[in-house]
């Protein structure tokens, strides 16, 4: 569904990926886990075009984004990000809009589908992340958790074939952080194509099919859960999980 190869991307002197290499399976859940500074946000943010990288390739579903580090132009790139969904640490709401206009927003500006349909999914998607109630509340009165699960739901309004979260529970107090994994949880029980930057080891234990430690630019090793946490192969990973596990 995905392949990523050799991608590279320096901030100046900085080699932040060096010649990152992955592929995601359709209905795959790929942890990331790895120390601060490793790369990790910096990888998802090229996969949807939000860094510009310096080499390598990214290729969602046979189009390119980047091709041996040459772009596509704007339409093929718009193609590409929009099968991608993206949410973040610190949720990105709109503040001046309520939930349910947060949701309708990019939906309505791309202006494919009726106004009805477009209703009609956003309640549907916040009664599948419980805020049915919150529809017409403004972020600021809505709890971490809760401003998290609003921003699920509105990458799913653009029905992404896969979604990319960066530490979506790490803003969270650590009584908010289930309800958040809960509703990623039901995702990934659905089959969505999914990679999580996280440090919640217990959810890349049990959700993930294949966990990718990264350290230093680079993606040092990636197996099962099972052969990550139980077995890893270098020194790095050892000292990593030690400190987080
Ligand atoms: P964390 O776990 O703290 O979120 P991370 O693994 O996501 O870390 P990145 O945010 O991808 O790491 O950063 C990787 C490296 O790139 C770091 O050394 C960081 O300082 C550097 N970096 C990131 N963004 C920029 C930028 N816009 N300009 C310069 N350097 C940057
Ligand atoms: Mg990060």
């Amino acid at each position: 569904m995905i392949q990523v190869s050799n991608l590279k991307k320096s901030f100046g002197q900085v080699d932040v990926l060096k010649k990152i290499t992955f592929a995601v399976q359709k209905s795959e859940v790929v942890a990331v886990i790895g120390p601060s500074g490793s790369g990790k946000s910096t990888m998802l943010r090229s996969l949807v075009d939000l860094e510009h990288v310096d080499g390598g390739s990214v290729c969602v579903q046979g189009d390119y984004l980047v091709k041996d580090g040459t772009y596509a132009n704007s339409k093929d790139i718009k193609k590409v990000t929009s099968k991608m969904g993206m949410v973040f640490q610190h949720f990105n709401l709109f503040p001046h809009l309520t939930v349910k206009e947060n949701l309708e927003l990019a939906p309505k500006y791309v202006k494919k589908e009726a106004a009805a349909e477009i209703s009609r999914r956003s309640s549907e998607l916040l009664e599948k992340v419980g805020l049915s109630a919150k529809a017409d509340a403004y972020p600021a009165n809505l709890s971490g958790g809760q401003k998290q699960r609003v921003a699920i739901a509105r990458a799913l309004m653009m029905r992404p074939d896969i979604i990319l979260f960066d530490e979506p529970t790490s803003a969270l107090d650590p009584e908010l952080t289930g309800e958040v994994l809960q509703v990623m949880k039901q995702l990934a029980e659905e089959h969505m194509t999914m990679i999580v930057v996280t440090h919640e080891m217990g959810f890349a234990r049990e959700v993930a099919n294949k966990v990718m430690f990264m350290d230093n630019g680079e993606i040092l090793e990636s197996g099962t859960p099972e052969q990550l946490f139980t077995n890893p192969q270098f020194e790095r990973t050892k000292a990593f999980l030690n400190r987080v596990l």
